[in-house]
């Protein structure tokens, strides 16, 4: 089927969907797995090709163990040539949790009476980005339930209420988004208060079943929610974010789905999605839903290396739903970004004492607990490289542009020593003693493996300005 993006000229028309539920059974049907085919196409994603459905659909299908531990295999040199050892981090926070959809899944759906509603108000806000900042976090990634109050000016305000808040040396310097759906308009609204990522998740992708979960609101419109990347894309935000919510349909389904509608934003837009994400179904309150498509440990980190190879050059995000055990074993599968020291009880950055999950307050419960300050010990301690970066989006580096950065040498000649001067910042300002020398320690080791075209000299020079007191210092 055609696309015409002119449609969407014309604020809230749906576009006709991209996403063919039959056409994905078929090839995830058809699909045969012999060991050559999938020898070949790990090694085309190896080359950095992109796969096509079919290919992707050949890994899904495979079942002998010794082939998977390939895939796998695959996955970590790929992660290791384009991604190196780095981790980017950041932190959710919860704007408000006022909702009119009804998400079968979700705890802040209009029909459960029990959840509590908050919104921060400004000075809230303020407050749970001083602490944010405290922390050390440089990147938040805002959460809004969906309600006529979170219209878009709302959530433009929010944003740059964030970006105002400075607490010693601390700044936020990235503010993504994961909220509804808007119009064109709406987004061109949002754009302007100067977001880095807009998200927005599917759920399931599989038509029907989409409609069995979203019985009422606004978000029962499946084309509406689908085509909501086009919007925001023909708005001027080129920095987008995809994902599924793993546990509602086969992943298998979804999988494909999501390759699909990355093919679908590259032939229209040239730029594929920044990042995929994909949580798995967590409890929640009041929350019920059958286990047939709970994803189980060994299917996910398979998904994972899978997804790796599929979409070579696209950053994937895994957050704190996962327990600590799971992320550390998909780092070495091409994660690229995670959260730390997450709280998603709306207001939960500013409570002090021992953190305690409060089901009535959050959406879903989550596995990893940890500070962000242990969750970079661990990094640290595993030989990875916590990083705050936020270089390319100020620079301008996004969408097409980025995609065209994104080759190998990018991550060499930019994003390692970009993680290294934001490491240092942290160090610095946060870190406890033990933690600050174990990452000095890293910085000097990745310093000495360094051959890209940045000059050790010259990453030397900047370190030794953060030293001395300078700040926000990147490639
Ligand atoms: N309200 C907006 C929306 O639905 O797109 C944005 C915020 S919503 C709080 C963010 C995401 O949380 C949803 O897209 C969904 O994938 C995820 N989510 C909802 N309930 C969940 C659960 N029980 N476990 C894990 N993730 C969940
Ligand atoms: Fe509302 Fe989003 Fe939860 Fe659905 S997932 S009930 S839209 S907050």
């Amino acid at each position: 089927m055609k696309f015409t993006p002119e449609k969407y000229l014309i604020p809230d028309e749906p576009e006709k969907p991209f996403i063919d539920a039959e056409e994905i059974e078929k090839i995830l049907k058809t699909a045969r797995p012999e060991k050559s085919h999938v020898r070949d196409v790990i090694a085309r994603s190896l080359d950095k090709n992109r796969l096509s459905m079919q290919e992707t659909a050949i890994l899904i299908n495979t079942t002998d163990p010794d082939l998977i531990s390939e895939i796998k295999e695959g996955a970590g040199r790929l992660k290791k040539t384009v991604y190196g050892n780095r981790i980017v981090l950041f932190a959710p926070l919860y704007i408000g949790n006022k909702c009119v959809n009804n998400c079968r899944y979700c705890g802040f759906r209009v029909s459960n009476k029990d959840a509590v509603r908050v919104t921060l108000d400004k000075q809230q806000i303020i407050d749970e980005v001083a602490a944010l900042e405290e922390q050390g976090q440089k990147r938040l990634i805002l959460v809004y339930g969906e309600h006529p109050d979170y219209n878009p000016q709302y959530i433009a305000d929010t944003v740059r209420t964030v970006y105002s808040v400075r607490k010693g040396n601390g700044e936020i310097r990235r503010v993504n988004i994961n909220a509804a759906p808007q119009s064109i308009k709406g987004f061109r609204v949002i754009k302007e208060s100067g977001i880095g990522t807009y998200q927005i998740f599917q759920e399931t992708y599989h038509p029907a079943v989409y409609q069995q979960y979203h019985p009422s609101g606004k978000k029962q419109d499946y084309d509406y929610r689908l085509c909501s990347l086009d919007r925001a894309q023909l708005a001027g935000l080129d920095d987008v974010g995809i994902g599924a919510l793993f546990g509602l349909y086969k992943w298998q389904f979804e999988v494909m789905a999501m390759i699909r509608h990355t093919n679908h934003l590259e032939a229209c837009f040239n730029v594929g999605p920044h990042t995929i994400s994909f949580p798995r179904l967590q409890n929640a309150l009041s929350v019920n839903i059958p286990e047939e498509y709970r994803v189980h440990d060994d299917d996910f980190t398979r998904m994972i290396a899978i997804l790796r190879l599929a979409v070579p050059y696209t950053g994937m995000i895994l957050t704190a739903r996962e327990p600590a055990h799971i992320r550390d074993e998909l780092f070495q599968y091409g994660i690229s970004q995670i959260d730390g020291g997450t709280r998603i009880e709306i207001g939960g950055y500013t409570k002090k004492g021992i953190y305690q999950q409060n089901l009535d307050k959050e959406q879903f419960l989550i596995n990893d607990n940890r500070s962000l300050n242990e969750i970079i010990d661990e990094l640290l301690d595993k030989g990875q490289l916590p990083s705050f970066c936020t270089a390319c989006y100020r620079l301008g580096r996004t969408g097409e542009h980025f995609m065209e950065f994104s080759v190998p040498g990018f991550i060499r000649n930019f994003c390692t020593p970009n993680a290294m001067l934001t490491l240092a910042e942290y160090l610095e300002d946060y870190a406890p003693d033990n933690t600050a020398v174990k990452g000095w320690q890293a910085i000097e080791k990745e310093l000495t493996r360094l051959n890209g075209q940045v000059s050790k000299s010259e990453i030397r020079h900047r370190l030794e300005r953060i030293r001395t007191g300078e700040r926000d210092i990147y490639f």
